[in-house]
């Protein structure tokens, strides 16, 4: 059966585009490396219509599907189990702009254009595609979508969701849903849209999305501020939203030992304020001059130094420098990469009660786990934290994660859940948190999924094992 499997997808895809045997770990292992699988074939189709053929031939021979998009995923949903029975299906062949509608103020692009690409693409004409992170170099708007992907600029442009309007999708059934639009306004009965979107290749097969893009601001100006504490990181927030309203686009925060591991991996970094035990991110985007914008910026830090929630701050005086800063902040998963596998929670709080949580669980993690070190950072002004633990100095990683993995999780998420926060704010449940979402998820809410998965993909062909 797989022989011949094999022989249709050539059939459909081309000879060259369907790839078996060794050296494909660039897709069967995932980018923290603690997932390897092995496909029965990579298959690499050019066009939507060939996702579709590609699909009908899986169902009619039973065989499972993983969409991936760049590999970049941190749960573990976009690599192939271990069975070696299961087809990865590669969307980066479908990387084409389709279009660009300067008075609607959209894009329409294929899912295996790479983010940063689309990014470009926008700033060519003078507009802004706001969705940014660390990974925007790799990973692909289709993945994007299929996480509901974060990211830096979430305060004031919301998540992938927000910025999308329409989407090209390839059905479990082999069918092509021709759901591409550039309305901003359109109530015509169940949102599938908004189904695909953060379904994690479970649903459906994400091929082309119209997105919402935005005038490019006329200037963006970014700092660096060091807080004594994390109230106080909050109160510079509540501080920079009242003066500079929608303009603040960005607000990170970095604990010590996050900056200390860019500082330790990645020495040639500027690092250019002296290590605080908090350290934030601010970024103001204005239709003003940059002067004038450097000026507001600089204005809102004093107010924040006189009163005491702030020790030092800089502000950057050029381009080239506020990239350095966010090259500082973007280092912090690579650098801790670096360091080894770690223990880690991308978790949602309401923003009044990070201070406390990050309190309380430093001293029951130091209980629980002596020595651990606690890696804290992420999109403060979402209520986003990246709370990640790293075994003890010198000690072997892998047996810290076998010793402590469980019980840390317990620790971490049920003071989440006691906090109505949520166990994944941005990347997504996976294979990674699939139990946790089980144990710990509304039953009700449970049984809707469950339900929209049978009516979707009754046959169970869309990445299995993933979510739910
Ligand atoms: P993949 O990893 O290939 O796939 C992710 C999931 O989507 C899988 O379940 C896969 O099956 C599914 N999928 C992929 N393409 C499709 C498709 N076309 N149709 C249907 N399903 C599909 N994430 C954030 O949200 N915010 C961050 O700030 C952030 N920072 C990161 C920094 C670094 C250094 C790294 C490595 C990752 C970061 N991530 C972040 C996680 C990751 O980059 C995002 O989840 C990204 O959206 C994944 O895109 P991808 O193309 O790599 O998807």
């Amino acid at each position: 059966m797989s022989a011949s499997l094999i022989e249709t997808l050539r059939a459909l895809v081309g000879h060259d585009q369907v790839l078996q045997g060794e050296g494909l770990e660039a897709y069967e292992v995932d980018w923290r490396k603690r997932y390897r699988g092995r496909a029965l074939a990579v298959v690499r189709p050019g066009h939507a219509d060939e996702v579709a053929a590609v699909v009908r031939a899986c169902l009619a021979a039973g065989v499972t599907v993983v969409p991936q998009g760049g590999n970049t995923g941190l749960v573990g949903g976009g690599v192939p189990d271990a069975s070696g029975t299961q087809i990865l299906l590669s969307l980066t062949r479908l990387n084409r702009i389709r279009e660009i509608d300067a008075d609607n103020l959209t894009l329409t692009a294929e899912a295996g254009c790479i983010l940063q690409t689309l990014q470009e693409a926008a700033a060519a004409r003078e507009l802004l595609f706001p969705l940014s992170l660390a990974a925007e170099g790799s990973c692909t708007i289709g993945g994007n979508l299929a996480t509901n992907a974060g990211g830096t600029q979430v305060l004031r442009y919301g998540n992938a969701r927000e910025l999308c309007l329409g989407l090209e999708a390839v059905t479990a059934a082999g069918d092509v849903w021709h759901g591409l639009s550039g309305l901003r306004k359109n109530n015509t009965g169940y949102d599938l849209r908004d189904l695909l979107i953060g379904s994690e290749g479970t649903l459906g097969i994400i091929t082309a999305a119209t997105l919402k893009l935005y005038p490019a601001p006329a200037s963006i100006v970014t700092a660096l501020a060091a807080c004594p504490s994390v109230e106080a990181a909050v109160g510079l927030l509540n501080l920079a939203r009242t003066r500079l309203g929608a303009g603040l686009t960005g607000f990170e925060l970095m604990g010590r030992f996050a900056l200390s591991l860019v500082e330790r991996h990645f020495p040639q970094l500027p690092r250019p304020l002296a290590p605080a035990p908090w350290t934030v991110l601010l970024e103001l985007a204005g239709t003003d001059s940059e002067n004038q914008e450097r000026d507001r910026l600089g204005s809102t830090l004093e107010a924040a130094l006189e009163q005491g929630l702030v020790n030092d701050a800089a502000v950057a005086e050029s381009i080239a420098q506020s990239r350095a800063l966010w090259h500082l902040r973007e280092s912090i998963p690579l650098a801790q990469s670096e360091e080894g596998l770690n223990i880690k929670h991308d978790i949602a709080l309401p923003i009044s009660a990070i201070p406390g949580f990050v309190d309380r669980m430093a001293a029951e993690l130091e209980r629980a786990a002596p020595g651990g070190r606690v890696v804290c950072f992420g999109h403060l002004g979402d209520g986003n934290l990246h709370y990640n633990l790293q075994g003890p100095e010198g000690e072997s990683a892998s047996a810290f994660l076998a010793q402590h993995e469980a019980a840390i999780n317990a620790l971490v998420y049920d003071e989440v859940q006691r906090l109505a926060g949520s166990i994944s704010a941005e990347h997504g449940i996976g294979e990674l948190k699939r139990e946790e979402l089980a144990q710990r998820g509304s039953p009700v809410g449970l049984g809707m999924m469950r339900a929209i998965k049978h009516a979707l993909d009754p046959g169970g062909l869309m990445n299995p094992g993933r979510v739910i």
